[in-house]
């Protein structure tokens, strides 16, 4: 009997997933159910379709026909209702059942809604499929006035959406600074003049306490805590991400903040595995359970989910210094690793518009932002690998050239 492999999502850890168990198990029966109407598409470059940037035709990654030329069977539309692990089996909305041997949980997540009167108007919006970008592009493209809710890297994706389509915006975030999580005012400042030249201005200590909408229902001020209304069609919100995790109601997958995994992508319940956004993994690298929302995080974790679920192979180890980068500026930006947890932290400025910034935590990287200048990402990235105590050459560690010579050798050695 062919072993049977059902996958829940064809985001980029589905696909992946799929694509490894069949090159593992030509015999095997793989299914991949997604509740979307496409086959896998480039989710990080809608931004750039609703930017106006890009046509539709480049963000498809598989067409169907991709499925059918590995005999993938593709299963569109389809929203899984319910698991039961003990039988091996999940339900559809439609009324449909699956048996599998060995189940893919890759929902991802859904944007948050924000909690606050009439944020359901029209011309509201929230940013994760390529649905939402078609209909992001299409209003944005009406609006003159827009506003601009979640200071994060997919808020910023929002901003540049205005920015690209000339509509004149205010970017209202708590705190003093773009993603305080990360950067210091002193880096966040290069955004912040970015945006500005965008005519996209930013809102420090400030969010959303109602929206107001016309007759129609259609959204024409955002109101802040103190009062300030700022006139608008159009807003973008981004102010997190709910994991897509009803399904697993009812079941006794282990979750905290998302579905635990351990190294392997191995769920707490036999022959359930979870790759993507929406896992807690286990990060053998940090030593404990951790998160990230990234492309290439949730592909290698979709590639390691799949050889483990094969039968017979060697286990496979997630073990990944995640990078997401900005592009949406003249000069480039990147995080990597975990940027916003640890105990320490180094920064230095470099002229105008060059800032880096490391996060430590028990003396090792553990993540960083550079704003200007990428060059030194890999000789990072490759200390936070080899897990390398650097708490005594910090200062080295923010020279213009990193000498990862003159640094302490690495952990154990
Ligand atoms: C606008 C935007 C820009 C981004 N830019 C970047 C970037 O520049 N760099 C970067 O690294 N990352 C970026 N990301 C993040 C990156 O796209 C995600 O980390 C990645 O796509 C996660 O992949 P995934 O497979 O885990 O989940 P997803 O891509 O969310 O896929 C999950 C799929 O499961 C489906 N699903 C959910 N529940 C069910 C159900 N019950 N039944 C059936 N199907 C279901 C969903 O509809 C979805 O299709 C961006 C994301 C967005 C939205």
């Amino acid at each position: 009997m062919p072993t049977s492999y059902v996958i829940i999502g064809d985001g980029i850890a589905g696909s992946s997933a799929a694509e490894t168990i069949r090159e593992g198990d030509p015999d095997a029966d793989v299914t991949v159910i997604t509740d979307e109407g496409e086959a896998l598409y480039n989710r990080i470059l809608i931004k750039e379709f609703a930017k106006g940037k890009l046509p539709e035709a480049p963000m498809s990654i598989h067409q169907p026909g991709w499925y059918d030329d590995r005999d993938i069977d593709l299963r569109l539309n389809t929203l899984v209702t319910a698991i039961d692990t003990d039988a091996h089996s999940l339900h559809t909305h439609a009324g449909d059942s699956f048996d599998y041997d060995k189940l893919l949980i890759a929902t991802g997540g859904t944007p948050t809604q924000l909690p606050v009167e009439n944020s359901d108007a029209e011309g509201i919006h929230h940013f994760w499929t390529f649905e939402d970008a078609r209909s992001i592009a299409e209003d944005v493209n009406e609006a003159e006035k827009g506003v601009v809710v979640g200071a994060g890297l997919l808020g910023i994706d929002f901003a540049a959406i205005c920015g690209a389509q000339e509509v004149e915006a205010n970017y209202l975030m708590r705190g003093e600074c773009w993603w305080r999580y990360a950067l210091s005012p002193e880096g966040a400042r290069i955004i912040h003049e970015a945006l500005e030249a965008k005519n996209v201005t930013p809102v420090f200590d400030s969010g959303v306490d109602s929206f107001e909408v016309d007759d129609a229902g259609h959204v024409t001020a955002a109101v802040a805590p103190d009062g300030e209304t700022y006139d608008c069609d159009f807003v973008g919100i981004a102010i997190g991400l709910d994991f897509n995790l009803e399904v697993l109601q009812g079941t006794d997958i282990e979750l905290d903040e998302g579905v635990v995994v351990d190294e392997h992508m191995q769920t707490s319940v036999e022959d359930v595995y979870a790759a993507g956004d929406l896992t807690r993994f286990y990060d053998v690298i940090l030593g404990e359970h951790a998160q990230n929302g990234s492309w290439g995080s949730a592909k290698e974790q979709g590639t390691v989910a799949g050889k483990n679920m094969l039968a017979d192979a060697p286990e496979a180890e997630f073990r990944w210094v995640s990078s997401y980068s900005i592009t949406h500026f003249d000069f480039p930006f990147l995080s990597f690793g975990h940027p916003t947890i640890g105990d320490d932290s180094v920064e230095a400025s470099f002229g105008d518009d060059e800032w880096r910034r490391l996060a430590l935590k028990d003396g090792k990287i553990v993540g960083g932002v550079l704003i200007g200048n990428l060059a030194p990402q890999s000789k990072y990235k490759k200390l936070i690998r080899e897990e390398r105590d650097v708490s005594d050459c910090k200062d080295l560690l923010m020279e213009p050239e990193v000498d990862l010579d003159e640094l302490a050798t690495p952990a154990g050695q």
